[in-house]
């Protein structure tokens, strides 16, 4: 068998032993699996609010705090082809909706695991794929099933379900206030098109500043870009600003060519300068023109044009990236310049107040008190880089489940109560299956019981015990019943508003089912000359 866990330096590395990556049949199938299981087992101690968090420490010492799956899985080096798999599923799914990473690569370990024991009992690999798709299309037909459909725009719902995904993460204690800016955030930028609502996560400008507590996160109407006023004589801040958003730089430009100026005498030299700054002086006296006290330029800012935006007493900004002066348009309203001969009032935005601030040791400018902004921005704080950065990946995962359901609007109980109920439908349902697809379909209702057997486990409880009263509870149709974790015990998810986008629980499904298929489909490992790039 060629496979094996190892480390290298600090890191957890799956590997393929050197020469024995030509793997055939039976053994090719073992070996994937257990690829995949010893991802899944990774993963498995940090699902839920009682999950433990991983540290993740890189070649260079640096460390890394989460228990996010896919961030644990992004971070370690994992070279086997059938455990990369399990990597893939938890960055499609974090692609695709946000939240369920981990449940994911659990589900997906399950499945692999229960298909080993109906290889072992000579169930064709076909079979197992076969049943498994049937019901995992089935398990989607009963999670839609038992979801119940809401107002895209209702506060209160979105609060529960970004709060719910926040309640597996560090955020957890700050999650109040964290949702209430998540779900602000998530409704200035939504737009609608027809009877559907649609989100651009990339609207909101997520800025993070290790200093202060996670409780000095802030949402700010307009955008924080992380760069300082270019000159020192320019107003440090400017209420009802105009702003010129500009691409194009506010300098000479150079020729494409070299060439080479002949000066011979002091006057020649004098008005050569001139002239220079007589272009740059027409420059910035176009934007004057226009009525604009504030110019963010996407390129640079010569000296001397600094210096005559700052006699007009104007703040201006330079080298801003290109995404932020879109989100920039998109929050005051302006329109992105690139000519000057075409900068008139209409195209300059608005803000109440456009200010640098001071950061930590970083001078920041603010452009906030936007009217409609279009695009916002959260600072997040917390009181270390590390923190922050976990506050970040929770804030992500936050936004994108906030998006989800006012995308589509449909709401299932957290806690295991979904799963619970589809795998005891599942089960009854494959009665109908005949031949050894029936196997299959009940190794599928095994499999999606993990999350339920994974949650009380991490919390201490009683895997088993749990279980059993739960799945009678859902057999009495009482759908909202799940596992509070934090409780400890059996209780309705929707009093305790423990709530989840029906979105990703449909994506853990189809996801997982998937890269198991997939990988119980393949009878030959073959390490082939040419690279995967
Ligand atoms: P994932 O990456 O799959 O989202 P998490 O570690 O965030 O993994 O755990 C998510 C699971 O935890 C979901 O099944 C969710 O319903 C459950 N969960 C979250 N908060 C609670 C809670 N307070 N009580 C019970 N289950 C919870």
């Amino acid at each position: 068998m060629g496979m094996q866990a190892t480390s290298k330096g600090t890191m957890p590395v799956v590997l393929l032993k050197e020469g024995g990556s030509e793997t055939k049949g039976r053994d090719a199938q073992k070996n994937n699996i257990a690829a995949a299981k010893i991802i899944a087992e990774i993963v498995h101690s940090s699902l839920g609010p009682r999950g433990m968090d991983k540290m993740l420490v890189d070649s260079l010492g640096d460390v890394t705090i989460t228990n996010d799956g896919a961030t644990i899985l992004k971070e370690i080096d994992v070279q086997h082809p059938a455990a990369k798999m399990l990597v893939e599923i938890s960055k499609t799914t974090d692609n695709e909706v946000g939240d369920g990473t981990t449940s994911a690569v659990i589900l997906a370990g399950a499945l692999l695991e229960n298909a080993e024991s109906l290889l072992d009992q000579n169930v064709h690999p076909t079979i197992i794929v076969d049943g498994y798709r049937k019901a995992a299309k089935k398990a989607k037909q009963f999670l839609q099933e038992i979801s119940e459909t809401v107002s895209a725009n209702d506060k209160t719902i979105l609060n529960k379900i970004a709060k719910t995904s926040m309640q597996t993460k560090l955020v957890r204690k700050d999650s109040d206030q964290l949702a209430d800016i998540i779900v602000k955030a998530v409704l200035a930028v939504v737009e609608k098109e027809g009877e559907k609502f649609n989100v651009d996560i990339d609207d909101i400008k997520v800025e993070k500043k290790a200093g202060g507590s996670i409780k000095d996160s802030v949402i700010i109407q307009g955008i924080v870009l992380d760069k300082e006023i270019v000159h020192g004589g320019m107003p440090r801040k400017i209420s009802d600003a105009k702003i010129a958003l500009i691409n194009k730089a506010l300098e000479i430009s150079k020729t494409e060519t070299d060439a080479k100026i002949n000066i011979s005498n002091p006057q020649q030299l004098k008005s050569f300068l001139d002239e220079e700054n007589r272009m740059l002086k027409n420059m910035v006296d176009k934007v004057i023109g226009s009525g604009a006290n504030v110019v963010l330029c996407q390129k640079g800012i010569d000296d001397m044009a600094q210096h005559y935006l700052a006699k007009a007493g104007i703040i201006a900004v330079r080298r801003i990236k290109e995404s932020d002066l879109t989100k920039l348009a998109k929050a005051t309203g302006a329109r992105i310049v690139n000519n000057l001969d075409d900068i008139f009032e209409k195209d300059l935005g608005d803000a109440q107040l456009v200010e640098e601030r001071k950061i930590e040791e970083d001078k920041w400018v603010f452009i906030e008190g936007c009217k409609h902004p279009k695009s916002v921005t959260l600072l997040l704080r917390g009181g270390s880089q590390r923190v922050v950065d976990e506050v970040e990946r929770s804030v992500h995962d936050s936004l994108m489940v906030v998006k989800d359901v006012i995308e589509k609007p449909e709401i299932v109980a957290g806690g295991g109560a979904p799963e619970t109920y589809a795998a005891t439908k599942i089960r009854s349902w494959a009665k109908s299956l005949e031949g050894r697809e029936q196997l299959a379909a009940e190794k599928f209702a095994d499999s999606l019981e993990s999350i339920p057997l994974t949650l009380s486990e991490n919390a201490g409880m009683d895997p088993i015990d749990t279980l059993t009263v739960l799945r009678s509870r859902q057999m009495k149709g009482e759908k909202w019943t799940g596992i509070d974790v934090m409780k400890g015990k059996i209780g309705n998810m929707k009093s305790s508003d423990i709530i989840e986008p029906l979105a990703v629980k449909l994506q853990i499904v189809s996801a997982a089912a998937e890269a198991a298929c997939m990988i119980l489909r393949i009878d030959d490992v073959i390490a082939t000359q040419k690279s995967a790039g």
